[in-house]
């Protein structure tokens, strides 16, 4: 019998505490067949699953936190918590927040973006004030709010959980019996949902006439005092009891580490960062185009890939080829689409079953499973409630990933429209 190939052992850093960072320290462990020796750095005691926070306005599920102590126990990763500030690639050693410092192999930085207020006359939809969005609820079911609008920014944010939200706000109107309350979604994309091509649309369509939401796509919104929106081009205007908006995203720089105008981490197809030797990237930090979840795990996989081929486990080094998977929260029952690579013009297929497994909003290969299998936490907020869609990006996306444009895959796409 041939012994299997003996792994170097390696000190290898993780910085961050979501969701690239864990599916990291799982795929590293998993593939380096626990011979890496893991420090995770990270502000934080928890690991808090963003994408639920919509489930909130749903009131079918909670932003559940994961102390990451749990990871620490579960896949023998040492944790210091503090944030890195700097990095010192030549003497491989990063400095943390708390004064440590820390030597390492690999740096695989997974910190993430940052949100930040898209416009100052609008209630910001985050995970960090989720009391704001409650308020915002409750004044809807008690009939204290005429009109509502929720506003996708012109930054290339992840804009699915604008249609949730207003879903989910139109639906506490009905249900608390509030009549007709208009509800508006503004959003630059030119079709709804436009990374998932015609399955966005699709998943769109019925819940929009279900739902009676007034989409305003094609508009880049400016929002003013006392709910005035002016959405160009065109100039046509829109007054609201209250505005909601998804935030703008900037990257993290982080000094000692080569990054782009805008803070992102520029990374090759195996996540290596381009202009720095033994430091990889992985998520929304990094300068792929897209910032969601789904991706994030998919990069931290390349990148775990990658680091454990190179330190001679038996794996192949597969770069990143982004597949979309979006789980959006409806309130109805659920459904699944399939569809071409996105900007397609074919027809998206519907089907009965699960598209992936565990059906959960953000699918890692590793943090889904230990997520559903050791921590318990539900697939989706009921288990029902959903569409799902599952889009390859295509050959063309994948020989010039960054020209990728989140809320318009048509533009940029070689001869493509302006
Ligand atoms: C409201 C909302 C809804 C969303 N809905 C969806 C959805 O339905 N589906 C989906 O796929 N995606 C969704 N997303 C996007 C998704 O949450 C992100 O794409 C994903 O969290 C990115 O993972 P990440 O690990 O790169 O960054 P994050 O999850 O942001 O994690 C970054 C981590 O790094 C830590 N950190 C920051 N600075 C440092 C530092 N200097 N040193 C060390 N650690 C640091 C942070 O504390 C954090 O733990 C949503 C996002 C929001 C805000």
């Amino acid at each position: 019998m041939t012994p299997p190939p003996a792994i170097e052992p390696r000190r290898i850093v993780i910085a961050g505490g979501g969701i690239a960072a864990l599916e990291t320290v799982m795929a590293l462990h998993d593939l380096g067949q626990g011979r890496f020796d893991l420090t995770l750095v990270a502000p934080d005691d928890t690991f808090r699953l963003r994408p639920m926070t919509v489930a909130v306005a749903f009131s079918t599920g909670q932003v559940t936190d994961v102390p990451l102590r749990d990871v620490s126990t579960r896949f023998g990763v040492r944790l210091v918590r503090a944030a890195v500030e700097a990095v010192d690639a030549d003497a491989r050693r990063v400095r943390c927040s708390n004064g440590d410092e820390v030597g390492y192999d690999l740096l695989v930085l997974a910190t993430g973006a940052r949100a930040v207020a898209a416009y100052d006359d609008a209630l910001t939809f985050s995970d960090r004030d989720l009391v704001a969005l409650a308020r915002l609820l409750d004044d809807v079911e008690q009939g204290l709010c005429s009109s509502v609008a929720v506003v996708v920014p012109p930054s290339g944010t992840w804009s699915l959980p604008a249609y949730e939200l207003a879903l989910a706000i139109a639906r506490h109107a009905s249900d608390a019996g509030v009549a007709d309350m208009p509800v508006h979604l503004v959003t630059p994309e030119p079709t709804p949902l436009a990374i998932f091509g015609t399955a966005g649309a699709e998943a769109t369509r019925q819940l929009r006439r279900d739902a009676s939401i007034q989409l305003h796509t094609d508009s880049f919104a400016s929002v003013e005092r006392d709910g005035r929106i002016t959405m160009m081009p065109g100039g046509r205007r829109i007054t609201v009891a209250r505005v909601v908006a998804l935030p703008r995203i900037e990257g993290r720089a982080i000094k000692g580490v080569p990054a782009d105008d805008n803070g992102f981490v520029p990374t090759d197809d195996h996540g290596r960062v381009v202009g720095a030797e033994h430091i990889y990237a992985a998520g929304d930090g990094t300068n792929f185009p897209v910032k969601q979840g789904g991706l994030a795990t998919q990069q931290a996989d390349a990148a775990a890939r990658h680091i454990a081929a190179s330190a001679g486990a038996a794996v192949d080094p597969v770069p990143f080829r982004p597949v979309m998977r979006g789980m959006l929260l409806t309130g109805a029952k659920p459904r699944f689409l399939r569809s071409e690579p996105a900007g397609g013009r074919g027809e998206p297929r519907v089907t009965d079953s699960a598209l992936w497994w565990p059906p959960v909003k953000v699918f890692g290969r590793y943090l889904s499973r230990w997520l559903a299998d050791e921590q318990g936490i539900a697939p989706s907020p009921d288990g029902e409630e959903h569409v799902a869609i599952d889009v390859e990006l295509g050959p063309d996306r994948e020989a010039a990933p960054l020209a990728l444009q989140p809320l318009d895959p048509d533009r940029g796409r070689a001869g493509g429209g302006a």
